[in-house]
């Protein structure tokens, strides 16, 4: 922390182990002589374990605006605010983007500190070796947007990260095979960085039994990674070009499969399951 003009720095904190905070960000929360936090009482004794003086302000989602404007007021004062969350990097299913936002457009330096985030903690150790991934975060919590949700997601040649709690794993989880498929991967990754530190990969449609094994793997934060669906080789996009085709011009799912199997030579009960999804009747 050289700089002399005052700046908002975004500090990412640890997941669960407190040996994940960075030097630097012990470094800058010593320094800064305000932290705004998700939750004043959550981050004060981190505060304290690293004996930093700093004041706190309140900065969770329901007082944002607010909270940006105190930032504002304490860097107009010529005085440097650190922004942390409970746990892991601000703005990442967190609050601070809109602080962020104000305060940049105020015209202030805004100075991030990388560091811990599940998603990304999840992902390096999931052994997927897709080169794309999408972070969506929490699902929905009610059935129909959930399913839609994933509906949307589903076709995405991309692994998809979630974030979930405990109190919904079991639904969530319910809800990825139903939607996904039994086939498509899963890394369940559990309590990232603390004791009962789980990783867990299998397939879709195996999922629940496992957490259904044993209630210890209900509890805690869960970060879920569904693998990319398997690409396509080429004979199977154009068969599914030509049953596509002949759905597209009114043909009935049966005629449909028989047709494009006849032109294809793809094996017709895959046809079939594959138009009668295609129509949405799977
Ligand atoms: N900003 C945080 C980040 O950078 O990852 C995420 C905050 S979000 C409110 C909290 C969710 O993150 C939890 O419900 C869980 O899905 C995930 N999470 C946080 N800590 C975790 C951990 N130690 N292990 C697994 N997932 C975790």
């Amino acid at each position: 922390m050289t700089e002399e003009s005052p700046a908002l720095y975004v500090v990412a904190t640890p997941l669960g182990n407190l040996g994940d905070l960075s030097a630097r960000a012990t470094e800058v929360l010593r320094a800064v002589p305000w932290v705004a936090a998700e939750d004043t009482r959550h981050s004060a004794p981190l505060l304290r374990h690293i004996g930093s003086p700093a004041r706190l302000l309140p900065a969770h989602e329901h007082n944002e605006e607010a909270a940006a404007r105190q930032v504002i007021e304490r860097l107009a004062a010529g005085e440097s605010v650190a922004l942390i969350s409970d746990a892991g990097t601000p703005a990442v299913s967190d609050p601070g983007a809109r602080i962020v936002g104000h305060v940049r457009a105020a015209g202030y330096r805004i100075v991030p500190l990388p560091g811990p985030c599940a998603a990304v903690t999840a992902l390096s150790a999931s052994g997927l070796t897709v080169p794309h991934w999408l972070f969506h975060g929490f699902l929905p919590a009610k059935a129909k947007q959930r399913e839609e949700t994933l509906r949307e997601l589903a076709p995405q040649p991309a692994a998809l990260v979630f974030y979930e709690a405990p109190h919904r794993i079991l639904e969530t989880m319910a809800a990825l095979a139903a939607t996904l498929g039994p086939v498509r991967r899963i890394v369940i990754a559990r309590e990232l960085t603390k004791l009962f530190e789980t990783i867990h990969v299998c397939p879709l449609g195996e999922a629940l039994a496992w957490l259904d094994t044993d209630p210890n793997r209900q509890r805690g934060e869960f970060v879920l990674i569904v693998d990319a669906p398997e690409a396509e080789d080429g004979d199977q996009a154009e068969a599914g070009r030509v049953l596509k085709l002949l759905l597209d011009d009114g043909l009935p799912v049966k005629q449909a499969a028989k047709l494009a199997h006849a032109i294809t030579g793809a094996p017709k009960n895959a046809l079939y399951e594959r138009a009668l999804a295609l129509r949405g009747d799977k």
